[in-house]
């Protein structure tokens, strides 16, 4: 089944997301249907906060991009970075932030920590852009967008984009979840 996604700066987006302790047929469910939003929107990663649920979950499949076939889909519970090393640019783009596309500096290599759908621990070396992809799910597993990755003044200049985002002024062939009611700054007209 097909999720809305939440786009910015829905308050979910900026949360730190809960760690997952029940490992049920919930979890199975979300994690299915994250997978299928993920796929139908095109895109590489999902963090479960970009469909609303406040849960360190992620799925990463690059199997569809240029020479990564054999590189097999991974669901990551509770992730953490435990090592990193290196450093790479990379265009990066988000399913929370249409339309946005910026270099961003990562490490290039990472450990990373986490839980498989069945609770083992699992411990994975990642590199290019695996490795990537992984840390900006991550990213959003702490509250964190790609943009707060660049220079102060790069973030001045992506506003007006962060804007139109908010607004829902953007083309996407996806379904954005609903911004939620914002206090009226004007007067309202009787
Ligand atoms: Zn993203």
């Amino acid at each position: 089944m097909y999720l809305p996604i939440y786009t910015y700066d829905h308050p979910v987006l900026k949360q730190r997301t809960h760690q997952v302790t029940r490992f049920d047929g919930e979890l199975v469910a979300l994690v299915m249907n994250m997978l299928e939003t993920m796929r139908h929107a095109h895109g590489i990663g999902l963090a479960a906060n970009q469909v609303g649920k406040s849960m360190a979950a992620t799925v990463v499949d690059i199997s569809e991009t240029d020479g990564n076939k054999k590189v097999k889909p991974v669901v990551l519970i509770n992730p953490t970075i435990i090592d990193d090393d290196g450093e790479s640019t990379y265009e990066e783009g988000c399913l929370s932030l249409p339309g946005l596309r910026e270099d961003v500096v990562r490490p290039e290599r990472i450990q990373v920590r986490f839980n498989d759908i069945n609770m083992r621990e699992i411990t994975m070396d990642a590199d290019g852009l695996l490795a990537r992809v992984i840390q900006h799910e991550i990213d959003h597993l702490n509250g964190i967008y790609f943009f707060e990755r660049l220079s102060k003044l790069k973030q001045a200049l992506v506003k007006p984009e962060l804007s139109k985002i908010r607004r829902h002024a953007v083309d996407v062939d996806y379904e954005l979840a609903p911004m939620p009611e914002r206090p009226r700054k004007s007067l309202v007209r009787r």
